[in-house]
């Protein structure tokens, strides 16, 4: 380790930054937020830093720096464009024993600024040790997607209990305490936006611990269930929050259309349980209903994991209700539904605002049964989606050409849309079913009706080049 990493207290100590560009500013930035008194010493100043001067925010030495200049001054940052006098500003700074940070210049520093992901006052610091900054934001990068946005709160959540905890519980028990609070209900309550739900969680928690110490039986912790969208298939498709719950789970249950490379980005140690449906199996959704309710019953943070959105033809809603109806608290993390990531991955506008004014999402298994309006599907100026439609897809046409839709109205079938096999098809209507039964298009499909799925779209009159020449034009 060539640095030691530390967490400097510097709340109105003096510092001090030579240069008045934009990499000083920066680290006026940053030294400000964490409290210090800065002066900056520059013949020139960027008008945002004169503002801070201004505001009274920021001392200003207007002329060179001068070894004087450091006298009390606790930290120094030379940040100017002038390498010699960083030079010197690093040389005074040393030879004062006053830690020095020269910008881009590792061997005359005696410290360097890592990157680092605010959620004060959780701070995380990375550190290539100058060697190699780029892969240090990156790595700040990965780890910044992995932490939820309001770890901070969190944190000054907990702050705020330690001293109560530490009356209530003796050392041995408070460990635990500790550590089923974070991994627990209250932490997610808070991070979901209720302070006032993680508040009583908290509070229930401290009371059982506390029961439990005075040698009462333990109680098992509530567990929860995480309704998760895991979008189309693409890993990159994943929300952060879908991604924070899956490492915070520790019983996942999947179905056929999460594929493998998402499972992977669950916890290594949580245990994984496929409930992908057989067809024609009507008692397995209630076999998934009783598993969710048994297992958080358990004390088991559940996530069940579900392909696009939980909320489009995913039962997520029934999950739902039952889960309510049981008193298991639940949260839905939304995910990119299928139409969603086809479109973008096929180049197809859902809505054009010359083309299509409305998306319709239409379950294909409805299309069997008599409870679609048809007319209003087969309308122009619009999109229309049909899920779980390969089967079905004859009917689909047939019904829709019935209805009045054109046999040159342009269509599209999107097979595994977002994964490396995914296929786009493109025909006119009443030749879209033949097509797919020649291509042996499979599930997960989907067909897109609608003019903003034309595959010439400029022989096509309006079609969709047609419509943005018209908006250059205008
Ligand atoms: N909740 C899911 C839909 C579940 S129904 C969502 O929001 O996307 C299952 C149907 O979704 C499949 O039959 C197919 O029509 C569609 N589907 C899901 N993933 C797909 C993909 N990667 N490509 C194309 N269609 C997909």
């Amino acid at each position: 380790m060539d640095y030691l990493p530390v967490f400097l207290r510097i709340a109105d100590a003096p510092a001090l930054v030579a240069g008045g560009g934009r990499v000083a500013a920066r680290k006026i930035e940053w030294l400000l937020k964490a409290g210090a008194r800065v002066t900056v010493v520059a013949p020139q100043l960027l008008p945002e830093l004169t503002a801070r001067v201004e505001r009274g925010e920021l001392a200003c030495l207007p002329r060179p720096f001068e070894p004087a200049q450091l006298a009390r001054v606790r930290l120094v940052v030379a940040a100017s464009d002038d390498r010699e006098v960083n030079a010197a500003v690093s040389r005074a700074a040393r030879e004062r024993h006053i830690p020095v940070n020269v910008v881009d210049a590792p061997e005359l520093s005696t410290f360097i600024f890592p990157a680092i992901i605010d959620r004060s006052p959780l701070v995380v610091a990375v550190s290539s040790a100058g060697a190699a900054p780029v892969l240090a934001r990156r790595v700040r990068a990965h780890i910044e997607a992995l932490l939820p946005a309001r770890l901070g709160a969190l944190a000054r959540f907990l702050g705020a209990r330690r001293a109560a905890v530490a009356k209530a519980l003796g050392a041995p028990a408070r460990r635990a305490f500790w550590e089923r609070i974070v991994g627990g209900r209250a932490a997610s309550e808070l991070l979901a936006g209720n302070e006032g739900a993680a508040g009583r969680a908290f509070a229930a928690e401290l009371a059982a611990a506390r029961l439990a110490a005075d040698g009462a039986a333990t109680r098992v912790a509530a567990g929860e269930v995480y309704l998760i969208g895991a979008g189309p298939g693409d890993p990159d498709l994943l929300t952060l929050r879908a991604l924070q719950l899956l490492q915070q789970a520790d019983v996942i249950l999947h179905d056929r259309l999460v594929p493998e490379c998402i499972l992977e980005r669950a916890r290594r140690d949580a245990e994984r349980i496929f409930v992908g449906k057989e067809s024609g199996d009507p008692a397995q959704q209630s076999r998934i209903n009783t598993l969710l309710v048994e297992l958080a019953r358990a004390g088991k943070r559940v996530a069940r994991l579900k392909g696009g959105d939980p909320f489009i033809f995913g039962r997520g809603g029934e999950e739902a209700q039952v889960l309510a109806a049981h008193g298991i608290p639940y949260r839905v993390v939304p995910g990119i539904t299928a139409a969603l990531g086809a479109a973008a991955a096929a180049g197809i506008p859902l809505t054009h605002r010359h083309l299509s004014h409305s998306v319709t999402l239409v379950s294909g298994h409805a299309a069997l049964d008599d409870t679609l309006d048809w007319r209003a599907l087969a309308r122009t100026r619009q999109t229309v989606v049909f899920y779980m439609g390969v089967a079905q897809l004859p009917h689909i046409v047939a019904r829709l050409r019935a209805a009045g839709a054109g046999a040159e109205l342009p269509a599209a079938i999107v097979e595994r849309a977002t994964l490396a096999t995914q296929r786009v098809l493109r025909a006119p209507l009443a030749g879209i079913a033949a097509l797919a039964l020649r291509e042996q298009v499979a599930a997960p499909a989907l067909l897109i009706v609608g003019e903003v799925t034309a595959p010439d779209a400029r022989a096509a009159p309006g079609g969709i080049l047609a419509a943005v020449g018209l908006e250059a034009v205008a």
